[in-house]
């Protein structure tokens, strides 16, 4: 498989041929397989680009694969389920996966996603930097690979929502983010979530991460606007 393939581990035909369809439109090189252990046969002769996962598949599920996979490579895996329980894409995630879309989706969306992904961290995009080396700011390290976060030599506990804000916005230094794109890219656009989500969300993590939660020094405030990371 070539280094700039995006494999799709999809058994439903009719979903893999409008995923596979999108993605070439979009100028990607696209395989698709429907069956779990033909995947991971492939995934252990070749690394693609990304791997759009679907959880339910013959032989082996998703689940299995995307555990195989974090074993020996940081690829960026979108898992594509009709599993749309909260507990399922917050397991999707801490599992490794970098962004989890519901059936049915949009495929614009997906590509949107798929362009976001390879965007904020893609393997190949930088290949000298490792997408899980361990990120430092004066007090504060974060580790994506083990989801650590050391604030002042002291390890905090983010919850699984808490700590992907965080990386999203480290990954994305000075970036404003408003809180429907914060909403989009943490919780996923399929379910309607109340925007206060995010600001409480925020608060909570600026009082583990933050000296002084009231002037924080990393995640700032855009008034009017949303927030963003100051290194
Ligand atoms: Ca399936």
């Amino acid at each position: 498989m070539n280094a700039n393939r995006i494999l799709v581990v999809e058994d439903e035909p009719s979903v893999g041929e409008v995923v596979s369809l999108y993605l070439t439109r979009a100028g990607y090189d696209v395989v698709t397989v429907n069956d779990g252990r033909v995947a991971i046969e492939m995934l252990e002769k070749e690394t693609p680009q990304l791997i759009v996962l679907d959880l339910m598949l013959p032989h082996v599920d998703g689940r299995e694969i995307l555990s195989r996979v974090r074993q020996r490579s940081h690829v960026p895996v979108i898992i594509l389920t009709a599993l749309r329980e909260e507990s399922d894409r917050i397991a999707g995630l801490e599992m490794g996966a970098d962004d989890y879309i519901t059936k049915p989706f949009s495929p614009q969306e997906l590509v949107s996603r798929v362009k976001a992904v390879l965007r904020r961290g893609g393997t190949n995009v930088a290949a000298e930097e490792d997408p899980m080396q361990t990120l430092k700011f004066q007090d504060l390290q974060i580790n994506p690979g083990i989801r650590l976060v050391v604030v002042n030599q002291k390890e905090i506990d983010l919850t699984a929502k808490e700590f992907n804000l965080l990386l999203l916005l480290v990954r994305n230094p000075k970036k404003v983010f408003s809180r429907s794109l914060l909403l989009e890219q943490v919780w996923g656009l399929s379910d309607y979530i109340d925007p206060g989500t995010v600001t409480v969300h925020m608060r909570r993590l600026r009082e583990k991460i933050e000296q002084d939660p009231s002037h924080p020094r990393y995640i700032q405030t855009v008034w009017g606007v949303g927030y963003r990371f100051e290194p």
